[in-house]
């Protein structure tokens, strides 16, 4: 069987997703392609495994730099709309506090500036109104102290496997045509400009997409998941990304509703012993619990995955290393102090980070008629609406509308050989930056 579309993308994720609304909108014909939200696990294919399977990403307008700022601000003011329209609810106002140590007091007063200049609003707390309005949580002992900076409107968390299906439901809408399958080869079929033919495995057998237009949006695996075409690999490297949940209940529970999301900004190079974290109030998942889940920011415990094998074992394995479960049982013990779970469970993901510290959304050929997104650099969703419109304007070719030029997010090519040229990336040094 042969399907044809102008546009193919390849990643029904949280940018894939977003872009196809975009792409649909435009009245370009779309066909996104990409494995059920529940693949994974045992010997599933790379491609199976997404970083939008889960239940709680953090939302905050609050930017790291510009561009982060930029773009989370856009998305997150769009969220209303898209549950609106899709009728899927999934974001939870419950506030976004960034504990930022003082040792980046610049950086802090840049990103207040500009968050200022975006109309945002940000408080800065004291550790006194921490302590009366989060009498629950703890204070990490960054050296030289914290600085709370806390949005208590428009922020909180939303629910990615649930943005997505709200994003599905509205590119469909739009006239996009969805197919679940995992891509297992991307080719130029011959000509100058194409077309492109994609060989697409489902449970049932292969087919065959030809496409004018190819968008890759396949997430931190996508280096090795059968998304890219050969030899294009992409300048990004996947991490592992250890989380515990702890699970609550009872007026344990009821009290840490309260909370808000938390990340923790330690500049100290301290290696293993850097107090950056992201904690996440109690969530419900889908086997009816409320978990605090807790993640690290990108201290040498989180260690890089560079072959498929070892990215297939750590997303398979679901197990946390011992030396990351003692960081984060720390770290917990740290920022909610009385907790008493009544049990905790490992969750293993992959984050993907870009030399940039930006998403890639650009061109890789010269005819523009292949476009990656991707990069969320471990805190893509939130900024995932806007990053999938930029997407969608490279595909069709329509006038960049972004405040910050295009460079910012050009695609680098991967080095000859990463796997055996690179120990860990220079540019992973703390601060780490807001997740
Ligand atoms: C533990 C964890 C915590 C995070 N916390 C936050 C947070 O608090 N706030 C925040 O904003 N972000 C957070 N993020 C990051 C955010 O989830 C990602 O940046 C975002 O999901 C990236 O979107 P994506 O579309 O690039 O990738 P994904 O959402 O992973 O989507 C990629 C899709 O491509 C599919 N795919 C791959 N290969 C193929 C193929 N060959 N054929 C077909 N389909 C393919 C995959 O199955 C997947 O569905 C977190 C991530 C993790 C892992």
């Amino acid at each position: 069987m042969v399907v044809r579309a102008e546009v193919v993308v390849v990643g029904a994720g949280m940018f894939g997703s977003a872009a196809a609304k975009y792409i649909g909108r435009a009245g370009a014909d779309v066909l996104v392609i990409g494995p059920e939200a529940s693949a994974g696990g045992g010997s599933a294919p790379l491609s199976a495994y997404s970083a939008h399977r889960d239940e709680a990403r953090i939302v905050r307008r609050l930017g790291w730099d510009r561009v982060w700022g930029t773009l989370d601000t856009r998305s997150a003011d769009r969220l209303p709309t898209i549950e609106g329209e899709s009728g899927v609810g999934f974001f939870t106002e419950c506030g976004a506090l960034a504990l930022m140590g003082k040792g980046v007091r610049d950086r802090t007063r840049e990103m207040l500036r500009l968050s200022a200049a975006a109309g945002v609003t940000v408080e800065e707390v004291s550790g006194t109104t921490l302590g009366t309005d989060f009498p629950d949580l703890g204070v990490p002992l960054v050296a030289g102290g914290v600085d709370g900076l806390l949005e208590r409107r428009n922020a909180g968390y939303l629910n990615p496997r649930l943005m997505v299906r709200a994003q599905l439901e509205l590119a469909r809408a739009a006239g996009a045509r969805l197919a679940r399958g995992h891509v297992v080869d991307v080719r130029h079929g011959g000509g100058a400009r194409g077309p492109w033919t994609l060989q697409v495995a489902t449970g049932q057998g292969e087919f065959e997409v030809r496409a004018e237009k190819v968008l890759v949006a396949a997430g931190s695996l996508l280096n090795r998941s059968g998304a890219l075409p050969a030899a294009r690999e992409l300048d990004l490297q996947a991490f592992t990304e250890p989380n515990l949940l702890f699970e609550v209940a009872g007026e344990q529970l009821r009290r840490l509703l309260a909370l808000p999301t938390v990340v923790v900004v330690d500049p100290e190079d301290s290696g293993n012993d850097n107090l950056s974290a992201y904690l996440l109030p109690p969530v419900r998942y889908p086997d009816g619990k409320w978990y605090v889940r807790i993640g690290p920011g990108m201290q040498p415990l989180v260690h890089e995955l560079r072959t498929a094998s070892e990215m297939r074992a750590w997303c398979a394995a679901q197990t946390v290393t011992r030396e990351q479960a003692l960081f984060l049982r720390n770290a917990m013990r740290t920022l909610i102090p009385a907790l008493e779970p009544v049990s905790v469970h490992a969750a293993c993901c992959v984050v993907d980070k870009t030399p940039t510290r930006h998403p890639y959304i650009g061109a890789l050929d010269e005819d523009g008629t292949l476009t990656v997104a991707v990069g969320g650099n471990g805190h893509g969703a939130r900024g995932s609406d806007e990053i999938g419109r930029l997407a969608a304007t490279v595909v069709l070719g329509q006038a960049w509308d972004f405040p910050l030029p295009q460079e910012v997010f050009a695609p680098r090519a991967a080095a000859p050989d990463p796997a055996s040229a690179r120990v860990r990336p220079g540019y992973l040094t703390p601060p780490y930056g807001l997740c």
